[in-house]
């Protein structure tokens, strides 16, 4: 490979890492410049099936499961140092990759060490139950054992640390894993599979296959998988069910989203604004926990919107590895299109662009796909830009009378990711909070998730949690063994003399 040439990303299974065995190469083109930058291999079949049987032998006759939590702390903590060593290489492939602010993507690399961090102290936790009080000679354990093999199917938007929202809880608990990251950002993963490893982790424990439109659909079907944990979008959620429900494997879900900002007029404007403006444009707004929707109380509505617009107006858009840059490059030249749909056909539904809107190109921009943030007021509960995932700097502004409007106008999307409050009057927070049906509601703040909290979505933003001590648990089955003690009574206890 010359200085020049794009990297490869391949496939790592049972301990090897290979390159490229001829397969196809998929070209990577980087969002801010659409230079290609990387290459994927297409996985065969076969290679697929490899790493599914590697991570099936390695959890049936390997020793992964059954080491102790003790053992397996320390290499998710030698595993977290690794990557913190090497956080500076990470954190570039998912800026250059995924397009997003170089600064944001250190974020997330800090992040993902610290959520393994927090495996290993669930690794050392992991625990049953013990009953004792179904009479003298009963006793009744609930063993918590790990679930086996799991799939995990990584998106493009958090490369790094949504593998790590999952990868070391499941190896906390002891299952085997094969990866399929994202054929957009494929590379991030891949060096982390091999820190995996440099971190003691024994050979076919993780396996990692490339490419796309093959592995995901494989993984969710193979009935020698137990379990696929996938974040993506709703519409490929439902396809991961259906394909489930023909083996009955248990499956995650983390789908879209489309959560509120709900400011009271009792708020702190300033920080609130600030908040607003943070839940839009964080991760260019391709973010499932993003906050493309305002409600806003009408007696502070007008004088808020405007605040948020010049803020918005004055966001630095830039190459993505540019360190002043605040919103960076969308994920692709397809996605860039959906996105500006939604704001060119704002005013047919009766709303008015306040600022933004306007894709961005030539000098600094090159051939990216930027996009200037995109404050749009006047959204009807009604129009496809309030109803549906947008996915980019994009916000939608909505006015309301009183608390009981903000909730119903916040609930009345499919999604039930996250939602914002903000207000300085704890009932009114506490009240709202509880109305919402979203998974998280932050208050006072916003996208603000420490590992212990669990995360999740209510209707179709998906099934089950990831993250916390509910998120550990997903990767783990729970065994009951029902003890008696003395000699067996009840029916049929026939004794050996006869009737
Ligand atoms: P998708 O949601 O379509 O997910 C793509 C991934 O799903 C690929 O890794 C693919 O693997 C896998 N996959 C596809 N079909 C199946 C299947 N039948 N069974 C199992 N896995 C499957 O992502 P896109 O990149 O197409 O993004 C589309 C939209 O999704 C975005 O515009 C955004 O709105 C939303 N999104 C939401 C995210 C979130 O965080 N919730 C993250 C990313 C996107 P393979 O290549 O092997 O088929």
């Amino acid at each position: 490979m010359t200085a020049a040439s794009p990297r490869i990303v391949g496939n790592f299974i049972d301990g090897d890492y290979v390159e490229s065995a001829g397969e196809e190469l998929i070209d990577r083109r980087a969002p801010g410049t659409d230079e290609v930058v990387s290459q994927v291999v297409a996985s065969s079949a076969e290679a697929i099936d490899r790493a599914i049987d590697a991570a099936r032998e390695a959890f049936d006759s390997g020793p992964w499961p059954h080491t102790s939590g003790m053992e397996r702390a320390i290499i998710l903590n030698r595993l977290a140092d690794l990557i913190d060593r090497d956080a500076a290489k990470l954190a570039r492939l998912d800026s250059e990759e995924g397009g997003k602010p170089i600064i944001l993507a250190e974020g997330d690399i800090a992040g993902a060490a610290s959520l393994c961090r927090y495996a290993a102290s669930l690794a050392i936790n992991m625990q049953g139950k013990t009953f004792t009080n179904n009479g003298p000679d009963f006793t009744g354990l609930v063993l918590r054992e790990p679930i086996g093999v799991v799939g995990l199917i990584i998106p493009w938007n958090f490369p790094a640390l949504i593998l790590c929202q999952k990868l070391p809880f499941a190896l906390a608990a002891g299952c085997t894993v094969v990866v399929k990251p994202s054929e957009f950002t494929s590379s991030s993963a891949w060096e982390i599979v091999r820190l995996v490893s440099e971190a003691g982790v024994p050979d076919g424990v993780v396996n990692l296959v490339s490419g796309a439109g093959q592995a995901g659909q494989a993984l969710t079907e193979s009935k020698k998988v137990d379990l696929v944990s996938f974040t993506g979008s709703t519409a490929t959620g439902k396809k991961v069910l259906a394909a489930a429900a023909g083996n009955m494997k248990k499956i995650s879900l983390e789908l879209g989203g489309k959560a509120a900002n709900l400011v009271f007029a009792d708020a702190d404007l300033e920080d609130a604004a600030a908040g607003v403006i943070f839940g839009m444009n964080f991760n260019n707004g391709e973010c499932c926990v993003s906050q493309p929707r305002l409600l806003v109380e009408r007696s502070v509505a007008d004088e808020f919107v405007a605040e948020v617009a010049r803020r918005a107006a004055i966001l630095k858009v830039g190459q993505p590895l540019d360190r002043s840059t605040d919103v960076g490059a969308l994920i692709h030249a397809g996605h860039l299109d959906k996105v500006t749909s939604y704001v060119q056909n704002a005013p047919s539904h009766g709303a008015k662009v306040v600022t933004g809107g306007t894709r961005l190109s030539g000098g600094v921009f090159g051939n990216g796909q930027f996009l200037q943030p995109t404050v749009i007021d006047n959204v009807s509960d009604t129009a496809p830009a309030f109803q549906e995932e947008i996915f980019g700097p994009v916000l939608t502004v909505t006015r309301f009378a009183d608390a009981a409007e903000a909730v119903r106008l916040a609930n009345s999307v499919d999604y039930g990711l996250s939602n914002s409050v903000w207000s300085k009057n704890m009932d009114t927070v506490l009240t709202t909070a509880k109305a919402l049906r979203s998974g998280t509601v932050y208050a006072n703040t916003t996208i603000d998730a420490p590992p212990q909290m669990p995360f999740g979505g209510y209707k179709a933003s998906g099934i089950g949690r990831e993250m916390g001590e509910a998120g550990f648990e997903e990767f783990t089955e729970l065994k009951s063994v029902n003890i008696r003690t003395g000699k067996r009574a009840g029916t049929f206890a026939i004794p050996s003399s006869g009737r």
